[in-house]
């Protein structure tokens, strides 16, 4: 079985490569670094089964996969932390707009499975909570975070519309929050920037009261969701939410994380966000339903991983 992932050297799509592979799939990836880089790959590339092409997926062409027909398509390049889709407005619009089509139109000529990565901004500030797959979401349309929500809803309605017209076997993912080794120091995100200033002896910067809460998943219990979601039969046409339910204020995580490097100089309280949503905590009853699935790593012990690695990136 042959699989194509885009966004192969991200943080997520560099774990997905070693699980497709582990699990015995040909592996092509392709990226073009906007977000990630080579390193978190570097280890596969001399794997037989492995391929790696440098592209922009807004570029791609059947003829860059020469004689490789993938039997699922994995969609999951574009920039996915705020600050990063903040810098890379337009990039990310069209990852997920132009991107996206490009992958559904490989997925149509070699009639393949089309796996998307989508988000849990997809229900921006939710008027709901917890979130399930059947809410229509609460998303600003203009503000600063909706080149990231509105592209993704746009790549999940034309995933959907090659669904309808096309009959592929279609598959979105909503993803939450995630954590993990090979997140990047600078990506702005929030265990990133608390780990890595808690590391340097800094204060954790808090934007607004924190107050606002947030659900994180390790990235080895996301992988795991996604492979069987990506590899299980009948499943096309189908939405899931992947996430861990166990939700946090964001200083209930700056005091965990306080806890655990003691090096932390205390909070910084910043001005709030604009559009910030003020909770965020996924349904997960159709991903347990269906896959069977369900997060295992708890919060403090994923955090100790991720706080191991940060420290080696920091050379501490
Ligand atoms: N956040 C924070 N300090 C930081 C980074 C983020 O207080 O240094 C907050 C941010 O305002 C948001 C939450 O943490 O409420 C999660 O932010 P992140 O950028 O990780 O992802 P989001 O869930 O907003 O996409």
């Amino acid at each position: 079985m042959k699989v194509l992932i885009t966004g192969a050297s991200g943080f997520v799509g560099s774990f997905l490569c070693e699980k497709f592979l582990k699990e015995g799939f040909e592996v092509f990836g392709i990226d073009n670094f906007i977000t990630s880089h080579i390193k978190n790959v570097s280890h596969l590339l001399n794997n037989k089964n492995f391929k790696f092409l440098e592209l922009d997926v807004c570029n791609l062409k059947v003829e860059h996969l020469g004689d490789f027909k993938p039997d699922i398509i994995l969609h999951f390049a574009s920039p996915a932390s705020p600050v990063d889709y903040y810098k890379y407005q337009i990039e990310t619009m069209l990852v997920n707009s132009i991107g996206t089509k490009n992958c559904l139109d490989i997925a149509l000529k070699f009639n393949s499975r089309f796996v998307l990565a989508s988000t849990s901004e997809v229900y921006g500030d939710p008027l709901i909570h917890p979130q399930n797959e059947s809410y229509w979401g609460n998303v600003n349309p203009i503000g600063p975070r909706s080149v990231y929500d509105e592209a993704k809803r746009f790549g999940e309605a034309i995933s959907m519309a090659y669904y309808r017209l096309y009959k592929l076997d279609i598959r979105i993912i909503r993803i939450f929050n995630t954590y993990g080794p090979r997140m990047r120091i600078n990506d702005g995100r929030v265990i990133s920037n608390f780990i890595v200033q808690a590391l340097k002896g800094e204060k954790l910067t808090i934007y607004g009261d924190g107050s606002q809460t947030r659900s994180f998943c390790y990235v080895s219990d996301l992988v795991e969701g996604i492979y069987r979601f990506s590899t299980y039969n009948n499943l096309s046409g189908q939405v899931i939410n992947l996430g861990n339910p166990s939700e946090f204020t964001i200083l209930q995580l700056a005091e965990i994380i306080m806890k655990l490097i003691p090096s932390a100089k205390g909070i910084e309280f910043l001005p709030p966000l604009e559009d910030d949503p003020r909770k965020r905590r996924p349904d997960i009853t159709k991903a347990k339903n269906l896959l069977n699935w369900e997060p295992k790593v708890k919060l403090e012990e994923g955090l100790i991983y991720t706080i191991d690695y940060f420290k080696r990136e920091l050379m501490l």
